[in-house]
């Protein structure tokens, strides 16, 4: 695939006939929760393809709302591809209307991070300036009240960047913008966590997985990102190599959304060979591999479980591996979206349905007791970090805490 042209925008995806109108996706839908502006999953998806192809309605403005949270899959009983449906809907009606200028920044973010990482830490600074944030929200549509993640200068390619392992299990790791250029401290956990485990860690040639191109309609270049990291991958997994990720949301874009998008038996190849760490981490210890060394410890966490995990249909891999160390005690929140959706919670329009949804999940939060949340997902970070006053900790960084201190180091 080279140039996506409108038409290769007619996707063919016939599960939309399958609908019964049951309304269960809507029941599950957090945005439909959160605001009656928006018309619910089986209205935007199914029904909505329906009157597209029939040039009944060809756009609906109502699809900005939509996330792409995934929910309403996982809770459909007729296996619709409903956010597949809403995510080319989206981009029809981006062509439609062409692309604002904010979001085309916020479907950047790999872009975004190598710019606010070189000039970081004045980004940092820069976007905690309220004057500077109240420009924004007005030139933008960038809410002056969001939190930023912070970027860093030192990130994790200008830190590690090994191109082959030489161990006998090989893992090829895709970053993802966030643990690159604003949490490194995650990436670099997850290569000493398989150090630990005899496992080194080689980095593949990669590109932004395309997931906020998707959510901001910007399909064309999601899919090029998607074809270029399908290739790259792909010289790893036929040299036996497992590609392993700690961002669930890029976890789900090459499970799903790249074969559901891409259709190509390349893609569909490439899906087979991916894991999220801790189901990696949950697969060495089903084949007797994990080192499990674990420190014992008193602590009491809350699991805050992102939707894009949920949407993998793994279980909950984070707290089976979690659970192994000694005294570990960890709880399920058993929430709904945090409500930051990637880069839904920055936007000015959406901001009052993503804090109604954060403070839901900060009430959650509240009423556990818990020395700190755990969650794998950057965004949902940003948001509990908004919303509540607790520390939130990626499991990588637990686990390798455990493993140091059971080594003394
Ligand atoms: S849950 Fe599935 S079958 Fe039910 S209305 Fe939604 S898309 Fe249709
Ligand atoms: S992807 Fe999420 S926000 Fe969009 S319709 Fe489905 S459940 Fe609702
Ligand atoms: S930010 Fe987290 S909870 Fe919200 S949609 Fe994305 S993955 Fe799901």
């Amino acid at each position: 695939m080279g140039d996506y042209s409108m038409h290769e925008l007619n996707f063919h995806d016939a599960t939309f006939e399958k609908c019964l109108k049951c309304h269960v996706c809507t029941a599950n839908c957090p945005i439909s929760s959160a605001s009656i502006d928006f018309g619910g999953p089986k209205h935007l998806g199914p029904e909505l393809k329906r009157l597209t192809d029939n040039q009944q309605i060809i756009d609906d403005h109502r699809i900005e709302l939509c996330t792409l949270c995934g929910t309403c899959d996982i809770s459909c009983p007729e296996n619709v591809h409903i956010s597949t449906l809403t995510s080319y809907l989206k981009a029809i009606h981006n062509e439609q209307q062409g692309t604002k200028f904010r979001d085309f920044v916020l479907g950047n973010a790999e872009l975004v991070g190598k710019i606010a990482s070189a000039f970081a830490p004045v980004t940092n600074v820069t976007m905690k300036i309220k004057p500077i944030r109240k420009m924004m929200q007005m030139l933008m549509g960038i809410h002056a009240d969001r939190q930023f993640p912070t970027y860093q200068f030192h990130h994790f390619h200008r830190k590690y960047n090994k191109k082959q392992s030489s161990t006998k299990r090989k893992v090829a790791y895709f970053v993802g913008c966030y643990a690159t250029y604003n949490a490194p401290e995650v990436a670099e956990a997850f290569v000493k966590v398989m150090e630990y485990n005899h496992i080194e860690v080689a980095i593949p040639e990669q590109k932004c997985c395309g997931v906020p191109m998707f959510a901001n309609g910007q399909m064309k270049q999601g899919l090029k990102n998607a074809t270029y990291n399908t290739d790259k991958l792909l010289e790893y997994t036929r040299q036996g190599y497992d590609i392993v990720m700690t961002c669930t949301s890029c976890t789900l874009a090459f499970k799903k959304e790249y074969t559901s998008f891409l259709r190509t038996e390349e893609a569909n190849e490439l899906a087979t060979h991916i894991y999220d760490a801790n189901e990696y981490l949950r697969q060495l210890y089903d084949q007797d591999e994990l080192n499990v060394d674990f420190a014992p410890t008193e602590v009491k966490a809350a699991y805050f479980a992102p939707c894009h995990m949920k949407g993998q249909g793994i279980g909950n891999p984070t707290m089976d591996i979690l659970e192994l160390i000694p005294g570990y005690e960890i709880q399920d929140l058993a929430a709904s979206c945090c409500g930051q959706c990637g880069t839904f919670g920055f936007k000015e329009e959406k901001y009052e349905y993503s804090m109604k949804l954060g403070n839901d999940l900060a009430e959650t939060v509240a009423e556990v007791d818990s020395d700190y949340t755990v969650t794998e997902c950057g965004m949902c970070k940003n948001q509990l970090n908004q919303v509540t006053n607790k520390l939130v900790r990626h499991p990588m960084e637990i686990i390798l805490e455990s493993y140091e201190k059971a080594h003394n180091r």
